[in-house]
């Protein structure tokens, strides 16, 4: 039994198959994902301005493996042959009678390899960290530069995509540019952060007035937001944009997240696609047309049976389907049919940073401090590994007294 990819599906679907009878009668349970520790993705915002660090948001899957009774293996899947049952890997062929697949998505700059090179990306903790340094790094040369306009050139961060993780990152960035670091750098009144979508609104998920107060509490608080503007193509230190006022060059620096697309090496699998190239599956998460195999979170293309729409890519949902995927994988063994999926996805969150989110809880629009509060707690309690639990607890109670993490790799 092999599960392909340790984020948020492939952990809780590992997870629950090492807590069920299946190690005890015998079923070899592997994890086998790309780096070696599992990525908090929601509190990555706070690791690019410097509120957390590596250690907050990642954990061993070592360290988790002996608990929920899971074998780990460290390898990069590099192809696929479903019908023999087979895994190519960087570490050797891996033979399975059911996989998992959970290898997440990607970021995607539609065939546009200059914006790749040129922008910033924002999936992983060695990007909220590389823009961590990028912004010390410049408010350090900014400090120097007396010409107000050579230092806003300098200072101008520019996020692509107006999803929670857009939202999220240029929240937590205008927050670290003009409310902390002006306590320890002069001259970053001129730092500007734009956030730019090709929508005509923020947060598309979300519900819209709920999406229309984030905008305002995002603008009242000095981030620039332009929609319905794309952005054409970026180079060292500028990004071409098109909105309704026609083209425009802005300096600065782009931050990429938006868009996403299946993990690259999907592309070598030969199975049913839905739009967008993600994986088809069925109501029980089976690969279409593929025994054994099963796909869930983010990689595939689940349609919420209420809205005929693909479910948000979201890490509840990609919890929710790991442990759908592997409830049914127990089932097939035990010799039960498979269960459909059924997603119960209680709410929705989003931080504006500073004290302030955005929550949607079974439809209930909550904003400002009462929002924060839920935003923070939540996370706590999510978070895997109770020894990150206290250190982000405690960590974010020493920054209020002690200041927050200023060093960079530059
Ligand atoms: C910056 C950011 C902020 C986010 N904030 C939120 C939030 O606040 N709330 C929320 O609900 N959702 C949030 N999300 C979305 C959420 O993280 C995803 O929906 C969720 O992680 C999907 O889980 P997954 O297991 O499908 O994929 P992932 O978590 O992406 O995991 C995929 C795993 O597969 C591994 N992998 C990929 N390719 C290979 C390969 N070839 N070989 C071996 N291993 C491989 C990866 O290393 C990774 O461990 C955020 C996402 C990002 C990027």
């Amino acid at each position: 039994m092999v599960v392909l990819g340790g984020g948020f599906a492939g952990l809780y679907a590992a997870a629950y198959l090492g807590r069920s009878d299946l190690p005890e009668r015998g079923v070899d349970l592997l994890l086998v994902s790309a780096r070696n520790y599992f990525t908090f993705t929601p509190l990555l915002a706070e690791v690019a301005a410097g509120a957390l660090g590596r250690e907050h948001v990642t954990v061993a899957y070592r360290t988790l493996a002996r608990h929920y009774r899971f074998r780990f293996l460290q390898a990069e899947v590099e192809g696929f042959e479903p019908g023999e049952r087979l895994i190519a890997t960087s570490r050797g062929p891996i033979l399975y009678d059911h996989a998992i697949l959970a290898l997440g998505a990607e970021p995607q700059y539609f065939g546009n390899d200059a914006l790749r090179a040129a922008s910033l990306p924002f999936t992983t903790v060695e990007h909220a960290l590389k823009i961590r340094d990028c912004l010390v790094q410049r408010a350090e040369r900014a400090a120097t530069v007396p010409d107000p306009k050579a230092r806003a050139g300098l200072l101008s961060f520019v996020v692509a995509g107006g999803g929670p993780a857009g939202v999220e990152v240029a929240s937590e960035i205008r927050h670290l540019l003009r409310d902390v670091l002006p306590r320890y750098y002069e001259g970053l009144d001129v730092a500007t952060v734009t956030l730019i979508d090709s929508g005509d609104r923020l947060l598309a998920g979300f519900d819209q007035r709920l999406a229309e107060r984030g905008l305002g509490l995002l603008r009242a608080r000095g981030t620039q937001v332009q929609l319905n503007t794309r952005v054409l193509d970026a180079g060292d230190g500028w990004i071409e944009v098109e909105g309704s006022s026609g083209r425009e060059t802005m300096a600065g620096v782009l931050i990429w997240t938006a868009g996403t697309r299946p993990a690259g090496v999907l592309g070598g699998l030969d199975v049913p696609r839905v739009k967008g190239g993600y994986i088809a599956v069925d109501q029980t998460l089976r690969v279409e047309q593929t025994p054994g195999l099963y796909a869930i979170g983010d990689i595939s293309g689940v349609p919420d049976p209420r809205t005929g729409r693909p479910y948000p890519r979201v890490a509840p949902i990609a919890i929710s389907q790991g442990i759908r995927a592997a409830a049914n994988v127990e089932n097939e063994l035990n010799g039960r049919a498979p269960e459909p999926y059924a997603a119960f996805h209680a709410g929705k969150i989003v931080s504006l940073g500073d004290g302030q989110a955005l929550v949607d809880i079974l439809g209930l629009p909550i904003t400002g401090r009462a929002a924060w509060s839920i935003y923070r707690a939540a996370y706590l309690l999510k978070l895997v590994g109770t020894k990150n639990k206290i250190r982000v607890a405690s960590t974010l109670a020493l920054n209020r007294l002690f200041g927050r993490d200023l060093t960079c790799e530059c």
